[in-house]
């Protein structure tokens, strides 16, 4: 259920209102809005009838949320949310005008390889830097990444190239040392429904990467995020980055229809991985511009210094000239939809 408050009603009357949720076992989420502040309500101990809040003051309306996903849905906020990421004077936005990019390799390998990669995109305009130190492989034999090592590299990278972090999170365990290092934890599509994962990042304060998972349908992915909204962080990204069909000229398909549908149903931001939706380096920059085009948020690519040496998804990693050449390509087709690149001026970059 959705309590809507009267533009009129002061912060006691949402506090009465959230004080009786809790009293009922009930949890609250109260949600300022532009006009008026909604309170939305959680929770499993038994049936809410509306006319139990009616009655308080500063109330306007109860309305039951007929969607199985609550704090996800439109019927429970209306205007887009507006995810904020970094902090001090390095602060950015997903989810407005500005269209923000995550760029760097799959993995960070060595402190060489990840400086490499983080000047080259910060030098293209990206903000933010993607680098996986713990690694959830296909393989057990596989390169599963530098674990803290890797996360200390990444820290270095945001002090010299102020560079916000994204990387992922594994489990409820690492979370404790991811959510130390990152700017965002990225739960990775392999685990969409580790649900005590989800529960961990929701209630860390850090904002959320969440991606789809291999054969997740629309539902499952919003309800992944509801999860993650229901523990009481509401910083969550969607980003698509492919499922699973039949067609084998790629590996994955990259699912964009999913952009549209998710802007009709929820107010979070969405961005695309067009590496993993691909996995092949010669699709990843018309799928980047189609991304855009359909109307995402921002893109997350993998561009490696030295693709063919890379540790892992070297396929689908860009040269560092195509990081660029994609810059350039996105930007304009952000331009003919009204939105712009969040990329910094070079001159802001610490070096
Ligand atoms: C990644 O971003 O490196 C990754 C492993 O992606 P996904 O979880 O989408 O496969
Ligand atoms: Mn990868």
């Amino acid at each position: 259920m959705l309590i809507v408050m009267k533009p009129q009603a002061t912060e006691e009357d949402v506090k009465r209102v959230c004080r009786k949720i809790e009293a009922m076992g009930f949890r609250p989420h109260p949600m300022p809005g532009a006009q008026r502040t909604a309170v939305g309500i959680t929770g499993n101990p038994g049936p809410l009838e509306p006319a139990e809040f009616e009655t308080l003051p500063g109330v306007a309306e109860a309305i039951r949320v007929s969607k199985p996903y609550k704090l996800v849905s439109r019927e429970v906020k209306n205007e887009d949310s507006l995810i904020r990421v970094g902090g001090g004077a390095n602060v950015l936005a997903f989810g407005g005008k500005e269209l923000a990019l995550i760029a760097g390799p799959c993995a960070v390998e060595s402190r060489e390889q990840a400086f490499a990669a983080a000047e080259r995109v910060r030098k293209a305009g990206a903000r933010l830097f993607r680098g996986g130190a713990f690694k959830p492989r296909t393989s057990p034999y596989s390169f599963q990444g530098l674990g803290e090592e890797g996360l200390k590299i990444l820290a270095e990278v945001r002090d010299r190239f102020g560079l916000l972090i994204v990387t992922e999170t594994i489990d409820p365990e690492n979370c404790d040392l991811v959510e130390r290092y990152a700017d965002v934890l990225q739960v990775g599509a392999r685990n969409m429904q580790n649900f005590s994962l989800l529960k961990r990042v929701g209630r860390s304060k850090k904002p959320v990467l969440l991606k789809r998972g291999l054969s997740a349908t629309l539902e499952e992915f919003l309800m992944a995020a509801e999860y993650i909204l229901s523990e009481g962080n509401y910083n969550v990204i969607l980003c698509e980055r492919g499922v699973r069909t039949f067609a084998d000229h790629t590996r994955n398909t990259l699912d964009l229809s999913v952009i549209p549908a998710v802007k009709r149903l929820s107010h979070l931001p969405i961005i695309v991985d067009p590496s993993h939706g691909t996995g092949k380096r010669d699709k990843v920059i018309p799928l980047a511009r189609a991304a855009i085009a359909v109307g995402a948020d921002g893109l997350i690519v993998e561009v490696h210094p030295e693709p063919d040496r890379a540790l892992s998804d070297g396929f689908q990693s860009l040269y560092p000239e195509q990081f660029e050449e994609l810059v350039e390509q996105v930007g304009a087709i952000a331009r003919v939809l009204d939105r712009t690149l969040n990329s910094a001026p070079q001159a802001n970059a610490r070096r």
